[in-house]
């Protein structure tokens, strides 16, 4: 990744950051972005590739907005700018309901964030890509297949796939790559909270990290509960450098087998 730069939503935490740190490690230069809400994430995210003598700037931009993501484009790389690497990893997991029982707003955040965020984004970095380019769209094993309760959230993650695909075959021509990768459950701040214990283990009172983990754990086909951030990262790393340089318009799961079982 020596003389390549990537910009990566949502790296103040979980996996982005994972993802910014291992591209950094191999020679990338990393534009961090993320709301505002989450410098102090961002100032770590910084400092760990810092560590790794990696180099990065850092940005807002709230992917709801195309206009945001742009701004922070434009500030990180100026109007004309080069961006070799795209990693749309923003995303938010939103409250479990049966689909029936969300109410519009619950449909329409996630669907802003994980589908339209996407979107904004590649269509914000677009200008900055020529031949060689690599977009690497985080969708999930929910965008490979549905789940108790988390409609509003496979809708968007299978949708990102949809979109992948349409922009493989309209940027093909331009030598322009674009993939998914699609992460298992990983133990980030998204789902480490007593709401998603609860959804994974209705049957107990208060469920803690080890029953999730139990829980998740058997639904896999390897003997483990968590897909590491790191190894997703790698999959990040294959689709954003020219060793996959014949791979566009597909997807890699990473998921221990979930999706498969
Ligand atoms: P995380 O909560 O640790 O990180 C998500 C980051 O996105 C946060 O820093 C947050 O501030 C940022 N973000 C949220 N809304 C944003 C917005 N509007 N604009 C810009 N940034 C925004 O979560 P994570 O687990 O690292 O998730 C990263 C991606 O991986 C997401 O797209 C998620 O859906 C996907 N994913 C996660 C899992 C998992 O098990 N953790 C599994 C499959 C897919």
């Amino acid at each position: 990744m020596d003389g390549k730069t990537v910009l990566v939503t949502g790296a103040a935490s979980g996996m982005g950051r994972a993802h910014a740190v291992r591209l950094a490690q191999e020679g990338a230069e990393i534009i961090a972005l993320d709301l505002p809400a989450a410098d102090e994430g961002l100032a770590e995210t910084a400092g760990l590739i810092a560590g790794v003598g990696g180099r990065c700037t850092v940005g807002h931009a709230d992917v709801t907005s195309q206009d945001s993501v742009r701004e922070a484009v434009e500030n990180a790389i100026g109007a004309d700018g080069q961006l070799h690497t795209v990693v749309a990893n923003a995303g938010i997991y939103p409250s479990a309901a049966l689909s029936w029982e969300l109410d519009d707003a619950d449909w329409q955040r996630p669907i802003d964030v994980n589908l339209t965020g996407v979107w904004n984004t590649v269509k914000a970095t677009l200008p900055h890509l020529k031949s060689g380019a690599s977009i690497v769209i985080i969708s999930s094993v929910n965008g490979h297949k549905g789940g108790a309760r988390v409609a509003h959230y496979s809708a968007g993650k299978h949708a990102v796939v949809g979109l992948m695909r349409t922009l493989a075959n309209e940027l093909g021509a331009s030598g322009i790559r674009v993939n998914t990768v699609n992460p298992g459950s990983v133990a980030t701040p998204m789902i480490l909270n007593d709401e998603v214990f609860a959804k994974l283990r209705p049957d107990l009172d208060n469920p803690t990290l080890d029953d999730a983990a139990r829980e998740l754990g058997g639904r896999n086909l390897l003997p483990v509960p968590w897909v590491d951030a790191e190894d997703v990262s790698n999959a990040v790393l294959f689709l954003a450098c020219d060793e996959s340089r014949y791979v566009t318009g597909t997807q890699i799961v990473v998921d221990a087998g979930l999706t498969q079982k």
